[in-house]
């Protein structure tokens, strides 16, 4: 079996892996890549792989760093399936159409405002190629449930596990036999958070690995427990309550956006906050919340605990709104406080949370909530730093409102998470670090020597091949 690295390797982002074997070619992921924009548009315009070639994808989860290439992969002539979990499929097909509609604004926006001459920007897929997706898709039970491998050849077959990171994220194990004999190899995709609301815990393969391909996003630090978020959560609202405060949170619409749904209703109903007006201000996270309400039996025995014995969804409770029209957003510029605003994208760069942002910052009264990972250069990152004033839409803002930060809604495991699922696996020998960059990789992959001696473990360069 041959494994090439070809995206998120020594960094976090365009996940895509081969796996060759008996001339069967079988790609893992087939994600965006997401950086600056020049690098961003040169990496996404090209496969690095005939796409013709490709025999069939396997797709971990929904998130656009991995499944956001799917529509280009088609359009250049991949004519095979997209086997994921039933959840995957329907968010990325969310995701995805999501995408297209920002890459064709885009492009619209660079054309009207480039200079004379210049070359005229293009989008890398539109709605159509987003809907040409949506016949490929063959959906895949957890083995939770089945148990039964899904054949794709007489010799190569695979199981999904839950990897616990988002609603239907997979870990994918492949066993393919050359020779008469077989060789199995797992793929963690991105690996869950411990005692997070909602998701499960990652499930280790009960299979004999011979190798793995783990991310290792946080895999130099250690996250505060989840216990912690909820009541510094509630001792913000209700300090901002007290004070007639907006309160805006940025959140990405995947994930994020229903964990703090399910800790606010939790909080509510433990009377830590009283009622008062949310607004989830997001049109994709509208959307998802309906994948989210048809695949309740995905949620941890927590979850089940809280709401669904009680025949509640988390996602729905008094006074929380949510938010479809430009309009209706657009209304809550005017609105007096106390009230909370969850809106997209979770870095601040696009979406209708920089209209929040643009017309809450300057009021000391006021507050930002950061819930998530922010990268360098972002809106996010820059409130998250403390910069003033700060550039929104073109306009320059002092920032005088209260910015807050709660690290703990981490969606990916930490680096006690990572060496404990190694610890649980089987027969394992060679470990590829992916979806990671430096330092964090030089730091896990130096401690997990350390404590697993007998593992070869490496840190593949984007385009490397190894034979296992
Ligand atoms: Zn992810």
């Amino acid at each position: 079996m041959k494994i090439t690295f070809y995206g998120a390797a020594e960094n976090v982002t365009g996940s895509k892996h081969l796996i060759e074997a008996n001339g069967f070619r079988l790609l893992l992921d087939c994600g965006l890549y997401q950086g600056r924009r020049q690098e961003t548009e040169r990496m996404n315009r090209t496969l690095p792989f005939d796409a013709a070639s490709i025999d069939a994808v396997i797709l971990s989860h929904a998130h656009a760093d991995h499944c956001g290439e799917l529509p280009l992969l088609i359009k250049n002539g991949y004519k095979g399936r997209i086997y994921s979990t039933d959840a995957t499929a329907e968010i990325a097909m969310l995701i995805m159409m999501d995408s297209a509609k920002i890459q064709m604004e885009d492009a619209e926006y660079l054309n009207r405002h480039q200079v004379p001459g210049a070359e005229n920007a293009a989008p890398l897929y539109n709605e159509d190629d987003v809907t040409a997706c949506a016949e490929r898709f063959v959906t895949v039970a957890y083995c939770r449930k089945t148990d039964d491998w899904t054949r794709l050849t007489d010799n190569l077959r695979f199981k999904l596990y839950d990897a616990g990171h988002i609603l239907g994220s997979s870990v994918i194990v492949v066993e393919a036999t050359e020779n008469g004999a077989a060789k199995t190899v797992a793929f963690t995709g991105d690996l869950g958070n411990v005692n997070v609301p909602l998701m499960r815990t990652p499930e280790p393969p009960k299979e004999k690995l011979d190798a793995l391909l783990m991310e290792c996003t946080y895999g130099d630090r250690n996250h505060r427990p989840f216990s912690d978020a909820g009541g510094e959560l509630a001792a913000v609202i209700n300090e901002a309550l007290k004070n007639k405060s907006k309160i805006i949170v940025p959140a990405f619409s995947l994930g994020r956006t229903q964990e703090l749904i399910y800790t606010l209703h939790k909080l509510h109903d433990e009377k830590k906050i009283p009622l008062f007006p949310i607004y989830v201000d997001s049109p994709l996270s509208v959307n998802i919340l309906d994948v989210f309400n048809r695949h309740t039996d995905d949620f941890d025995q927590a979850t089940w605990q809280d709401f669904g014995v009680k025949g509640e969804t988390p996602f729905i409770f008094d006074n929380l709104t949510y938010v479809r029209t430009i309009q209706d957003s657009k209304a809550l510029n005017g609105k007096v406080g106390p009230f909370m605003v969850i809106s997209a994208s979770g870095m601040a760069e696009g979406g209708r949370i920089r209209h929040h942002l643009l017309n809450s910052v300057a009021d000391p009264n006021n507050y930002v909530l950061i819930t998530g990972y922010q990268a360098s250069n972002t809106l996010g990152r820059k409130l998250q730093d403390g910069v003033s004033p700060v550039n929104i839409l073109g306009q320059s803002r002092e920032v005088r409102a209260k910015v807050i930060t709660l690290q703990e809604f981490s969606a990916h495991a930490d680096q006690a998470g990572l060496l404990n699922y190694l610890s649980e696996l089987h027969g394992l020998q060679h470990v590829y670090l992916v979806h990671t960059e430096a330092p964090q990789d030089n730091i896990f992959k130096a401690l997990a020597r350390s404590k697993y001696p007998a593992l070869d473990i490496e840190i593949p360069a984007t385009g490397m091949s190894v034979e296992i």
